[in-house]
């Protein structure tokens, strides 16, 4: 759909990059994630790339990134610098994680000669290797080269699909592929014994809270047999964006935690073996996935529990009374206009 694409591209005509270090880069963290069902120590690097290339076209409804990207060519230089600033950090992790703004198979923002320098500075210590990217740079020579090279690794790529459905990706976030992209790349990945990784959009806007809850049980019942990992991204509103500018209006309002908490018991269910995790951005404040505030703390670390451990018993004793609001959000909103938001 033009309109969205077009107003995506309207909102950022405007934007100017602040000024940034691009010898340092977004960030660099130590957490804890999984490799073959046992928990380990990941690190985490954001590099600072000239941004996605969908994000330079028009971008994605809720998608704040590029406000931390360079947003122009970088040279291979400055994302080298970045690399060895955060290995300055890494403490032998044997897990690792390089995100961009972007696809780190986007030749645009990491060319091939830089993508094999940076996994080469990783290769030797870490044994899982996770990075993301969009499907459509998902290629059996991209992954062919990789995999002859750094042999003993074991790689993870990350797709944002957000929804299964290709009337909510085309309508409600701007996505620019189709689920069948989306299937074709996870096929190819899982056939050259890579693993795949599905992020899962938790309220796009123009959805009501229940529609939400609705399409991502019906993603993650379409997903089960292509994904290895599941990541449920709850939207959290990012500046310049679709989302923002409707939130800024009344417009929208982010998803509840008991939403979320609904949606991970349903998938656990249907996943079975397969892994399910969310990492709530913002989470507790009134950009990102709330309830009330009163039980916010509560609700987050169960989730960061369950995410680690899949113990749906985690989440037996959440209860407040704000549980009552949401029902009557999940059961009213449809007769309105958009989100109840808070008052
Ligand atoms: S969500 Fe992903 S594909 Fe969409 S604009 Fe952001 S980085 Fe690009
Ligand atoms: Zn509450």
């Amino acid at each position: 759909m033009k309109e969205l694409e077009n107003w995506s591209r309207e909102l950022k005509k405007n934007y100017t990059p602040y000024e940034q270090d691009s010898s340092k880069p977004v960030s660099c963290w130590n957490e804890k994630d999984v490799i073959s069902g046992k928990i380990v120590d990941a690190f985490v690097i954001i590099l600072k790339t000239r941004g996605c290339s969908w994000a330079h076209n028009s971008g994605c409804s809720m998608c704040g990134y590029f406000n931390d990207s360079l947003w122009r060519d970088s040279s291979n230089e400055e994302i080298i610098n970045q690399i060895n600033y955060a290995m300055e950090k890494y403490s032998d992790q044997k897990f690792v994680k390089i995100f961009t703004s972007g696809s780190f198979l986007d030749d645009e923002e990491i060319n091939p000669e830089l993508r094999f320098e940076i996994i080469g500075k990783i290769s030797k210590k870490a044994k899982k290797i996770s990075f993301e990217s969009r499907p459509e740079y998902i290629t059996s020579e991209k992954i062919t080269s990789i995999k002859s090279k750094f042999q003993r690794n074991i790689f993870e790529v990350g797709m944002g699909l957000e929804s299964s459905s290709d009337y909510i990706r085309d309508r409600a976030i701007n996505k620019g592929f189709n689920f069948s992209d989306y299937k074709d790349a996870a096929l190819l990945l899982k056939k050259s014994g890579w693993e795949v990784k599905t992020y899962v959009l938790v309220k796009p806007p123009f959805l009501t809270e229940k529609q939400a809850i609705d399409d991502c049980n019906q993603t993650i019942k379409k997903i089960k047999n292509l994904t290895d990992t599941v990541s449920l991204n709850p939207t959290n509103v990012q500046s310049n964006t679709i989302v923002e500018y409707l939130w800024k209006r009344g417009q929208y309002r982010p998803p509840w935690l008991w939403s979320i908490v609904e949606i991970l018991k349903n998938a656990k269910k249907t996943l079975k073996d397969v892994r399910i995790k969310c990492d709530i951005v913002g989470g507790g404040g009134i950009r990102g996935a709330h309830n009330c505030r009163l039980c916010d703390k509560g609700f987050l670390q169960s989730i960061n529990e369950f995410s680690l451990l899949q113990d749906l018993t985690l989440f037996d004793d959440l209860n407040c009374g704000c549980f009552d609001k949401w029902v009557d959000c999940l059961n009213f909103e449809r007769f309105g206009f958009g989100s109840l938001v808070d008052m």
